[in-house]
Protein backbone atom coordinates (compact mmCIF):
# COMPACT_ATOMS: atom_id res chain seq x y z
CA UNK A 1 0.00 0.00 0.00
CA UNK A 2 1.15 3.42 -1.09
CA UNK A 3 0.44 6.68 0.81
CA UNK A 4 0.85 10.26 -0.44
CA UNK A 5 0.83 13.44 1.41
CA UNK A 6 -0.23 16.10 0.50
CA UNK A 7 0.48 20.08 2.19
CA UNK A 8 -2.17 23.09 1.48
CA UNK A 9 -1.57 26.92 2.70
CA UNK A 10 -4.57 29.72 2.36
CA UNK A 11 -4.63 32.80 3.15
CA UNK A 12 -7.39 35.90 3.25
CA UNK A 13 -8.24 39.04 4.87
CA UNK A 14 -11.75 41.14 4.74
CA UNK A 15 -12.68 44.27 5.86
CA UNK A 16 -14.82 45.25 8.49
CA UNK A 17 -18.32 46.80 8.02
CA UNK A 18 -20.98 48.39 9.62
CA UNK A 19 -24.41 46.79 9.74
CA UNK A 20 -23.01 42.61 8.75
CA UNK A 21 -22.53 39.78 10.77
CA UNK A 22 -19.70 38.29 12.43
CA UNK A 23 -19.11 34.43 11.00
CA UNK A 24 -16.04 32.66 11.35
CA UNK A 25 -15.95 29.30 10.94
CA UNK A 26 -19.69 29.14 10.92
CA UNK A 27 -19.98 30.73 14.64
CA UNK A 28 -21.61 33.83 14.57
CA UNK A 29 -19.60 36.42 17.04
CA UNK A 30 -21.50 39.29 19.04
CA UNK A 31 -19.84 42.15 18.12
CA UNK A 32 -20.55 45.59 16.44
CA UNK A 33 -19.07 45.00 12.99
CA UNK A 34 -18.95 41.66 10.56
CA UNK A 35 -16.99 41.61 7.87
CA UNK A 36 -17.63 43.19 4.41
CA UNK A 37 -17.88 40.48 1.47
CA UNK A 38 -19.76 38.93 -1.38
CA UNK A 39 -20.10 35.96 0.89
CA UNK A 40 -20.99 36.09 4.27
CA UNK A 41 -16.90 37.01 4.09
CA UNK A 42 -16.18 33.86 6.60
CA UNK A 43 -12.25 35.07 6.33
CA UNK A 44 -11.55 31.56 8.09
CA UNK A 45 -13.69 29.41 6.46
CA UNK A 46 -12.21 30.98 2.77
CA UNK A 47 -8.46 30.89 4.09
CA UNK A 48 -9.04 26.86 4.93
CA UNK A 49 -11.08 26.26 1.66
CA UNK A 50 -8.11 28.27 0.23
CA UNK A 51 -5.75 25.75 2.01
CA UNK A 52 -7.73 22.93 0.33
CA UNK A 53 -7.58 23.82 -3.12
CA UNK A 54 -3.86 24.54 -2.74
CA UNK A 55 -3.50 21.13 -1.61
CA UNK A 56 -4.53 19.59 -4.52
CA UNK A 57 -3.31 22.55 -6.77
CA UNK A 58 -6.81 23.33 -7.87
CA UNK A 59 -6.73 27.04 -8.07
CA UNK A 60 -8.19 29.09 -5.47
CA UNK A 61 -11.71 30.24 -3.81
CA UNK A 62 -12.16 33.24 -6.61
CA UNK A 63 -11.91 30.21 -9.81
CA UNK A 64 -14.22 28.06 -7.84
CA UNK A 65 -16.86 30.97 -6.15
CA UNK A 66 -16.40 34.19 -7.93
CA UNK A 67 -17.66 36.89 -6.66
CA UNK A 68 -19.19 38.20 -9.61
CA UNK A 69 -21.45 35.12 -9.51
CA UNK A 70 -24.96 36.12 -8.32
CA UNK A 71 -25.31 32.31 -6.85
CA UNK A 72 -22.81 33.08 -4.22
CA UNK A 73 -24.44 36.79 -2.99
CA UNK A 74 -24.56 36.10 0.59
CA UNK A 75 -23.21 32.83 0.34
CA UNK A 76 -22.93 30.90 3.63
CA UNK A 77 -19.28 30.29 3.38
CA UNK A 78 -20.01 26.79 5.85
CA UNK A 79 -21.77 25.35 2.23
CA UNK A 80 -18.85 26.34 0.14
CA UNK A 81 -16.53 24.64 2.42
CA UNK A 82 -18.59 21.09 2.19
CA UNK A 83 -19.10 21.76 -1.55
CA UNK A 84 -15.26 21.67 -2.16
CA UNK A 85 -14.68 19.32 0.01
CA UNK A 86 -17.64 17.09 -2.28
CA UNK A 87 -15.42 17.87 -5.44
CA UNK A 88 -14.63 14.67 -7.22
CA UNK A 89 -10.82 16.07 -6.75
CA UNK A 90 -10.93 14.91 -3.01
CA UNK A 91 -12.69 11.63 -3.27
CA UNK A 92 -9.32 9.78 -3.00
CA UNK A 93 -7.90 12.08 -0.23
CA UNK A 94 -8.94 12.53 3.68
CA UNK A 95 -8.05 15.65 5.30
CA UNK A 96 -5.46 14.60 8.18
CA UNK A 97 -5.53 18.13 10.21
CA UNK A 98 -5.88 21.68 9.71
CA UNK A 99 -4.01 24.58 11.76
CA UNK A 100 -5.70 28.03 11.26
CA UNK A 101 -5.03 31.23 12.73
CA UNK A 102 -7.19 34.47 12.82
CA UNK A 103 -5.56 37.74 13.09
CA UNK A 104 -7.76 40.37 14.97
CA UNK A 105 -7.34 43.00 17.53
CA UNK A 106 -10.94 42.91 18.44
CA UNK A 107 -13.28 41.24 19.54
CA UNK A 108 -11.48 38.58 21.66
CA UNK A 109 -12.11 35.49 19.99
CA UNK A 110 -10.98 33.16 23.11
CA UNK A 111 -14.41 32.74 23.99
CA UNK A 112 -15.40 31.19 20.34
CA UNK A 113 -12.66 29.01 19.93
CA UNK A 114 -13.97 25.54 21.04
CA UNK A 115 -17.26 26.48 18.83
CA UNK A 116 -15.45 27.64 15.93
CA UNK A 117 -13.04 24.06 16.37
CA UNK A 118 -16.14 22.05 16.79
CA UNK A 119 -17.92 23.75 13.92
CA UNK A 120 -14.89 23.12 11.54
CA UNK A 121 -15.06 19.67 12.50
CA UNK A 122 -18.00 19.30 11.88
CA UNK A 123 -17.56 20.15 8.20
CA UNK A 124 -14.60 18.15 7.89
CA UNK A 125 -15.90 14.95 9.79
CA UNK A 126 -13.17 14.94 11.77
CA UNK A 127 -12.87 14.66 15.50
CA UNK A 128 -11.86 18.52 17.38
CA UNK A 129 -8.32 17.18 18.13
CA UNK A 130 -7.12 17.45 14.46
CA UNK A 131 -8.95 20.96 13.83
CA UNK A 132 -6.73 23.53 15.70
CA UNK A 133 -8.37 27.48 16.00
CA UNK A 134 -5.28 29.86 17.28
CA UNK A 135 -6.38 33.56 18.18
CA UNK A 136 -3.71 36.59 18.04
CA UNK A 137 -3.69 40.14 18.12
CA UNK A 138 -1.52 42.08 15.94
CA UNK A 139 0.29 44.26 18.27
CA UNK A 140 -1.51 47.15 17.34
CA UNK A 141 -0.03 47.52 14.12
CA UNK A 142 -0.96 47.45 10.63
CA UNK A 143 -4.92 47.63 9.25
CA UNK A 144 -5.59 44.85 11.66
CA UNK A 145 -4.29 47.46 14.53
CA UNK A 146 -6.09 50.01 13.38
CA UNK A 147 -9.49 47.99 13.13
CA UNK A 148 -9.90 48.22 9.66
CA UNK A 149 -10.27 44.29 9.18
CA UNK A 150 -8.92 40.74 10.05
CA UNK A 151 -6.78 38.13 8.73
CA UNK A 152 -7.05 34.32 8.35
CA UNK A 153 -4.43 31.54 7.54
CA UNK A 154 -4.65 28.52 7.49
CA UNK A 155 -2.31 25.00 6.81
CA UNK A 156 -4.26 21.66 5.90
CA UNK A 157 -2.73 17.73 5.48
CA UNK A 158 -4.38 15.82 3.06
CA UNK A 159 -3.61 11.81 2.73
CA UNK A 160 -4.08 9.42 0.57
CA UNK A 161 -3.76 5.71 0.12
CA UNK A 162 -3.51 3.53 -2.88
MG1 LIG B 1 -12.58 35.94 1.35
Amino acid sequence: MNSDIRIGYGCDVHRFAEGRDLILCGVKLPYEKGLLGHSDADVAVHALIDALLGALALGDIGHFYPDTDPRYSGADSMELLRKTLAHEAFSAWSVSNVDLTLITQKPKLAPYIADMRESLAGALSLETGRVSVKAKTNEGMGFVGRLEGMEARAVVLLTAES
